[in-house]
């Protein structure tokens, strides 16, 4: 078969579909925040976590304002209402959050009508000090930590908010000394509701670092073989490139293609098409050494960074891999007969960047191609 003409790679990144990058994607890479419709249904998981924390923090709370009732009584109504928001509410907003349109956002809101109870039992404790304070600083902190300065500032707003009511319905009368019955009460939520705050947010930092250790594969590597990809490759070409020229070190480049690939596609489908790449990308694994860099540069192609080794050494390395691949031919189907052609060129310092490189890898692959396939082009010797 006459082997095809090298195409230019710039003209192969040209013909990349518009679609590549829409502008929906770019107008989020640079911040925009969501539109309403992508808010819809988001938030369940933090409806959840704020759930299992208010359950916690109102059921304790609920005796720091008891006991304060109890230094200071208080009328029938105040205490259904008491007993309302520490065992009641916490289910309440739940199931509103639950069933909104956008629980995230209703969630806020919920956490802000938190603050709000909070100014209320502030005026209907007639200001004592030590729950007034307990109350106003967990409040204080769940919203800082659910929703930053803004929800903060906005709890603060609620607080008032509620405060402006219990005087407008309540008969307050400042009284800020709080008995030991009622620090003790407190004590329960000093003590533990930090530390549930504290569990909350470490496990979902947690969950967020293995999120982003998760993204960070997703983004470095092949899809269909679990190789490293062509850009995040490419960065790491360029890392080695800058290395060779300043610590004088000696790695080698090596392009490899599949031989007629496109028939087994033509004549089996795709699908061995696709077996075929990944039992290649494995054989590449398994008789490469385990630092050297594999990377998938498009289709049937692959490209390897041998670091710090000699010309000599790599050209063994290459050839027993042509023939490792050579064998397959005979005793499997695991390649489906393909053979594969290969360039080779070590670093060298009149070398303009990385791509000069790779550029001359490119050239003696297809010499590789040109001579018959199934074989290696060594540059530079
Ligand atoms: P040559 O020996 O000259 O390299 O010939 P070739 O057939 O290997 O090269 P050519 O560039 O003509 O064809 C490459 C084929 O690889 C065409 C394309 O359909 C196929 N291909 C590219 N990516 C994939 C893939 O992810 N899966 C499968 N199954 N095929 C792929
Ligand atoms: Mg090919
Ligand atoms: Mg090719």
């Amino acid at each position: 078969m006459p082997s095809p003409k090298p195409r230019s790679r710039s003209e192969k990144s040209r013909a990349r579909p518009a679609s590549f990058f829409s502008f929906k994607r770019a107008q989020r890479a640079f911040g925009d925040s969501p539109s309403p419709e992508e808010l819809i249904g988001k938030g369940v998981r933090f409806v959840k976590r704020i759930y299992a924390l208010r359950v916690i923090g109102l059921s304790i709370g609920f005796f720091c304002v008891a006991a304060a009732f109890l230094q200071n009584p208080v009328g029938w109504p105040l205490w259904a209402l008491l007993i309302f928001h520490g065992y009641i509410w916490p289910h309440v907003a739940y199931r509103v959050a639950l069933s909104s349109k956008i629980p995230y956002r209703t969630e806020r809101m919920n956490l802000v009508a938190d603050t709000g109870f909070g100014g209320f039992w502030i005026i209907a404790m007639h200001g004592s000090l030590v729950p007034s304070a307990v109350i106003l600083a967990m409040l204080s902190m769940d919203n800082i930590a659910a929703g930053g300065t803004r929800l903060f500032l906005r709890g603060l707003l609620g607080s008032v908010f509620g405060a402006l009511i219990g005087l407008l319905l309540l008969d307050f009368r400042f009284a800020p000394e709080a008995d030991l019955y009622t620090v003790v009460a407190c004590l329960p939520m000093l003590a533990l509701y930090p530390l549930a705050l504290g569990k909350s947010t470490y496990d979902m930092s947690k969950k967020l670092a293995e999120r982003s250790r998760e993204f960070e594969t997703v983004s470095q590597r092949d899809g269909l073989t679990g190789l490293l990809n062509r850009r995040y490759w490419e960065s790491l070409l360029i890392e080695e490139f800058d290395a060779c020229h300043e610590k004088k070190r000696s790695s080698c480049l090596l392009l490899l293609d599949i031989d007629h690939f496109k028939n087994i596609n033509d004549t089996h489908g795709h699908l061995v098409g696709d077996e075929v790449l990944k039992n290649f990308s494995q054989l590449l694994k398994e008789n490469l050494r385990t630092d050297d860099l594999i990377g998938r540069y498009g289709g049937e192609e692959f490209v390897v960074i041998l670091q710090d080794i000699s010309l000599r050494e790599a050209e063994t390395l290459a050839a027993r891999l042509i023939e490792q691949v050579r064998q397959h031919r005979s005793s499997d189907n695991m390649l489906w007969g393909c053979t594969i052609s290969a360039g080779l060129v070590s670093f060298h310092s009149d070398m303009e960047a990385h791509y000069s490189w790779l550029q001359r890898a490119d050239h003696a692959m297809y010499q590789a191609k040109d001579r018959g396939r199934d074989c290696l082009v060594v540059e530079g010797r």
